[in-house]
């Protein structure tokens, strides 16, 4: 019999659902809109409907394993409660885990989306290679995931790898989080954003404010086109990742770090500031340098063994295959195999 899982990607504005085979083969993608304004049980009842609907197909051919959910904001692993999303104002304090498990009496794993990014990075995408790796997602906010020996690395209550919120500017922008200068007010599509505005109140770019509608994306479209003040804003998106980065490595040392999220399809315009960062700020990443620059660095390359920093290659399917693989991670025996 066919054991497959499913994942749920459950964000803002998309709900997409997919059945997954062991091997991290697609059976089925369902992608819905996530009815926000309307509450979370019509959420929930929506996303419900759509499980029983994949269920009902492979029923007496195939065997629900689990279901994995990622979900943006903070969630509480051991509970399976979402606290907090910003994505979701209603979902507060929310026990969607029991909820879910309850209507479908399939057992349900839930987690962070970044982290179920980096899961599905690890399983599938750049870094299936690697048993230890962390992954940034730049998107609206900054996302960060910590996979150790193939498993999410949680910490104690389930925060661990909140690399978003990790200081680049000692007294730079307001964050959402309460503190000054974190990663996400200078790597995110909505910090490019604010720069770009920025850069046009100062009367610095006069191409930029020919564009009714501001996006990372044009921004982006500007800087390839050669302006130079997008540039510029690309510039100290790559530095301030560089800085994280640098961090990251002298105190982590894995093999491979992953740019996702919509910002890493600028990879081009930024990503050479963030070489530019390790060569100069990290020891450990001068050691295991893949491709030295020729400067001469206190440490040199010692080891065959080589730092990798690196596109994501799954788009916006790394979370929901991330999600499905968590149902294949856990340990438990499913409370109800048999009634799936
Ligand atoms: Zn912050």
């Amino acid at each position: 019999m066919l054991h497959y899982s499913i994942g749920v990607d459950l964000g803002g504005t998309n709900l997409r659902i997919a059945a997954v085979g062991a091997q991290g083969n697609l059976l089925e993608k369902i992608t819905l809109g996530t009815p926000v304004a309307l509450g979370r049980d019509r959420v929930v009842r929506d996303l419900c409907d759509a499980i029983e609907r994949v269920k009902a197909e492979y029923r007496g051919r195939g065997s629900l394993l689990g279901i994995g959910i990622g979900v943006p904001g903070i969630i509480e692993i051991n509970t399976g409660m979402v606290r907090e999303s910003a994505n979701l104002p209603d979902w507060t304090n929310y026990p969607v885990r029991d909820e879910i498990e309850t209507r479908l009496g399939t057992r349900v794993i839930l987690e962070n989306d970044a982290n179920a990014a980096a899961l599905g990075e690890k399983w599938l995408g750049a870094a299936r290679e690697v048993e230890d790796m962390a992954i940034l997602t730049l998107g609206t906010g900054v996302g960060g995931g910590l996979v150790l020996g193939g498993r999410v690395w949680h910490g104690m209550i389930g925060m661990a790898g909140e690399f978003g919120h990790i200081t680049v500017e000692p007294d730079g922008v307001l964050c959402g989080c309460g503190n000054r200068g974190c990663l996400e007010a200078y790597a995110s599509a909505t910090a490019i954003v604010r720069m770009a505005r920025e850069a046009i109140a100062g009367g610095l770019s006069r191409a930029a404010s020919a564009d009714a509608e501001f996006s990372a994306k044009a921004v982006y479209n500007l800087a390839i086109q050669g302006d130079e003040e997008a540039r510029k804003i690309f510039r100290r998106v790559g530095r301030a990742l560089g800085i994280v980065l640098s961090s990251l490595v002298n105190a982590l040392n894995l093999p491979m770090y992953v740019i996702g999220g919509g910002v890493a399809s600028a990879w081009e315009a930024f990503s050479p500031s963030i070489f530019a960062e390790l060569e100069k700020r990290s020891m450990v990443y001068a050691a295991t340098n893949p491709q030295p620059s020729g400067k001469i660095s206190l440490v040199q390359p010692t080891t065959s063994a080589k730092t990798l920093v690196t596109r994501a290659l799954l788009g916006s399917d790394a979370g929901l295959f991330g999600a499905a693989r968590l149902a294949w991670l856990d340990g438990d025996q499913p409370k109800s195999a048999k009634a799936s």
